[in-house]
């Protein structure tokens, strides 16, 4: 009996595809395959396979299955369940699965290795060359390694005495040694630890917040949760995932020191050819740990036994372009289906984990006070109404006067404002000309590292005129409000003697310069880092005391859900980088409001009152958790073909209990790329399905072509 094969594409068409198996192929669900589409030749998986011909027209035949082993079921799962969530196409989640797979295989590269026979002359320098090449080595290594030239290395190989040979080269992790052992715990540590080894030995799917302060010692707890995961089998997977490129070095080292391995490093700045090869040892089983950005859910694990989600509440996970997720909240789906414990770690942990916790969903575990003599910096406000900033400055007196105690006490400083460039809006002083992208209506941020003018929506970028634009007024353009190359600058003219370093993703663009920006910091290298969030997070810098907050308000402004609850977050972890070893630190926070609920629940230090208050005013507002929110945003050129459409969209909203829809209206960023931008936002109670509302609704209205429309699940954007 002949089979038919439902093939899944990672390409946007909205179902799977049939195919007649070819005798003899022998797929099961998961094979991957290349079948015909049209002339192409497209790489598919295998969802399914039924008995069956083709009926009056024969189907097409799947024209190869490819060597590499199927993808698992639960992976198959996931990502189809994953795409159901996000109201997109199935072929959108895969294609986040068959990244790692479509990346060019990494080049064989050329070792030598010894071949047994002696060489005629046995001279000290040819000795040394055979000692060193104990394993298969490249040329220049091995005569750096030996301390020879060249020549002797290529008089060898024309000896006999050394043979070249073609190998996989190395891809950068290793197998995990389960012998070595971790730091000893504290006791709220070690407490923490049993009860996650205990989840994970009974087996089965798990959730537990771990809610500690920071530097609590949550790595060193979940490191141990992983040693009992690969403990359980010999295949058993580990996945970590974190919010920022920059802190997967420290945790990757953290990994290396406590299993003698380097875990696998999985994000958007890993070359291709070495994402392959840990795509097919995560396949294979061979790959063990993971360590990697919100993307490396969608790797296709085959015996995943744990999934860490640091820094859960991180905005971050939500990846709001492309295939739109929330990766705290899949890695929680992920785990369900791969029967796994998931551990969300955060010592500011977001309202919905909270909720989830609270209300038993999920496990709680807590470590409430710091590892060792650290304690946690005390947090004061400095209210700028009363001790005003002069014109053109950004930090207080009393501000500067911490930061001049720090200085000569030789310890380092870190000033954060979430902001990059030099000053977020330039204008001019004779016509009040606001300088705007041509097509987008949001500010250019001047940059003076580069001169430029950038719009940090659409990456646009244009050199600061001489003149106005608008009425031509020769140097007339001037900065308004700071940004951390302007607070740099008043930070050189106060402490001209002092080291200081900007810490932003325009100073810091890969893993390595954040490397060395990190370790120039712990070693002391810099008095005093002004930084962006790039820098807020997971840090440990040993000799850092004072935390200065520039504009503790600025999270503050603008209609966003998270406002409140994403200032606190941050603040807080801004404020944790102080104080982290044995001397006490302090965080002072500039502030126009120093009543507002968040900076007194900061400087109280009262995170439980924080969310208790915030929780009361989405239960009001039935927000999430307690509701369920989406957004759909339309957008195109064709301001007549946008209108009709969304007045269409408004007039077909279904009939539902428990949803209301609000909009259309423009979206606050009504214009990007030329393109006009409306949205509507939907709130559902808790019992309502709202991907069969959302997906019922957008199939009664007909997009006209030069509209596009993006439905957002959970939105943490608002733009
Ligand atoms: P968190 O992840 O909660 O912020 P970390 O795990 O990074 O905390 O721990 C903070 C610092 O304290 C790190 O430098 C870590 O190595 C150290 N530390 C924590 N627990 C221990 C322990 N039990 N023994 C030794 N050092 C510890």
């Amino acid at each position: 009996m002949s089979r038919i094969a439902e093939v899944l594409l990672p390409i946007a068409v909205p179902e799977a595809f049939d195919y007649a198996e070819p005798e003899g192929m022998a797929l099961v669900p998961g094979s991957l395959v290349h079948v015909p589409l049209g002339p192409r030749t497209v790489l598919g998986v295998v969802a399914s396979l039924r008995d069956g011909g083709g009926g009056n027209r024969p189907l097409k035949p799947v024209l190869e299955a490819l060597t590499e082993p199927p993808l698992p079921p639960a992976t198959l799962a996931f990502v189809q369940w994953a795409a159901r969530y996000s109201i997109d196409v199935p072929g959108a989640a895969l294609a986040m699965t068959l990244r790692g797979l479509r990346a060019p295989r990494p080049r064989p590269e050329r070792r030598l290795v010894v071949t047994g026979q002696m060489p005629a002359r046995l001279t000290a320098t040819r000795q040394s060359v055979m000692d060193a090449a104990t394993d298969p080595i490249s040329g220049p290594e091995l005569a750096r390694k030996a301390g020879v030239s060249s020549g002797v290395i290529k008089a060898l190989v024309d000896e006999g005495v050394l043979r070249q040979i073609l190998t996989e080269p190395d891809p950068g992790f290793g197998a995990p040694d389960l012998a070595l052992t971790g730091a000893a715990l504290n006791p709220s540590q070690a407490a923490a630890a049993k009860a996650l080894i205990d989840l994970v030995q009974t087996g089965g799917f798990g959730a537990v917040l771990l809610d500690g302060v920071t530097g609590s010692g949550k790595t060193e707890v979940y490191l141990e949760a992983a040693a009992a995961a690969l403990a359980k089998h010999p295949d058993a997977q580990v996945l970590v995932l974190l919010p920022e490129i920059a802190l997967t070095q420290a945790v990757l080292a953290r990994f290396e020191q406590r299993f003698g391995a380097r875990p696998a490093e999985w994000h958007s700045g890993i070359a291709p050819p070495r994402r392959r090869q840990i795509w097919e040892a995560v396949v294979s089983g061979q790959c063990r740990i993971v360590v990697g950005a919100r993307s490396a859910l969608f790797l296709p694990f085959s015996d995943l036994k744990l999934i860490v989600v640091d820094e859960e509440h991180d905005g971050s996970y939500k990846q709001d372009e492309g295939f739109i997720y929330q990766a705290r909240d899949l890695a929680v789906v992920r785990a369900k289906m791969e029967k796994a414990l998931v551990v969300l770690a955060s010592a500011t942990p977001s309202l919905e984990t909270v909720w989830n916790a609270e209300t038993g969903r999920y496990g709680w575990l807590k470590l409430s006070a710091r590892h060792g003599a650290a304690v946690l910096p005390d947090i004061d406000l400095i209210d700028l109404r009363s001790s005003p900033l002069e014109s053109g400055r950004w930090l207080s007196p009393p501000l500067v006067q911490a930061m001049a105690q720090t200085y000569a006490r030789g310890e380092q400083s870190l000033l954060f404002l979430n902001r990059r460039g030099y000053a977020p809006l330039v204008l001019c002083k004779a016509c009040g000309e606001r300088m705007c992208a041509p097509d987008t209506e949001s500010w250019l941020v001047e940059h003076r590292y580069t001169g430029r003018l950038v719009c940090h929506l659409t990456g646009f970028s244009m050199p600061k005129p001489k003149a106005c634009p608008h009425c031509f007024a020769i140097d007339s353009l001037v900065s308004i409000g700071p940004g951390v190359e302007r607070v740099e600058e008043e930070v050189r003219e106060r402490f001209p003697e002092a080291r200081i370093e900007v810490f932003s993703s325009d100073t810091v663009r890969d893993a390595a310069s954040a490397r060395a920006l990190v370790q120039r910091m712990t070693e002391g290298e810099i008095d005093i880092l002004v930084a962006t969030q790039a820098a807020a997070k997971g840090h440990n810098f040993p000799n850092l005391t004072l935390v200065g907050v520039v504009d503790a308000d600025l999270g503050l402004r603008g209609g966003d859900l998270r406002a409140a609850e994403r200032t606190f977050q941050l603040l807080v972890q801004a404020s944790g980088r102080a104080g982290r070893h044995d001397r006490p630190g302090r965080a002072l926070l500039q502030t126009y409001l120093p009543e507002h609920g968040v900076m007194q629940a900061l400087k109280a230090q009262d995170r439980d009152g924080f969310v208790a208050a915030e929780m009361v005013e989405r239960e009001l507002a039935r927000l999430p958790p307690f509701g369920r929110l989406a957004a759909v945003i339309a957008s195109g050129p064709d301001v007549q073909a946008l209108e009709t459409y969304v007045q269409a969209l408004a007039a077909a909203v279904p009939n539902a209990q428990g949803v209301e829809v609000f909009g259309p209206a423009d979206a606050p960023q009504a214009l990007i790329r030329g393109r006009r931008r409306k949205r509507f936002l939907v709130r559902a109670d808790r019992s309502v399905d709202l991907q069969g509302f959302l997906s019922a609704w957008r199939a009664r209205a007909k997009v006209p072509n030069s509209v596009r429309v993006v439905f957002d699940v959970d939105p943490y954007s608002f733009l």
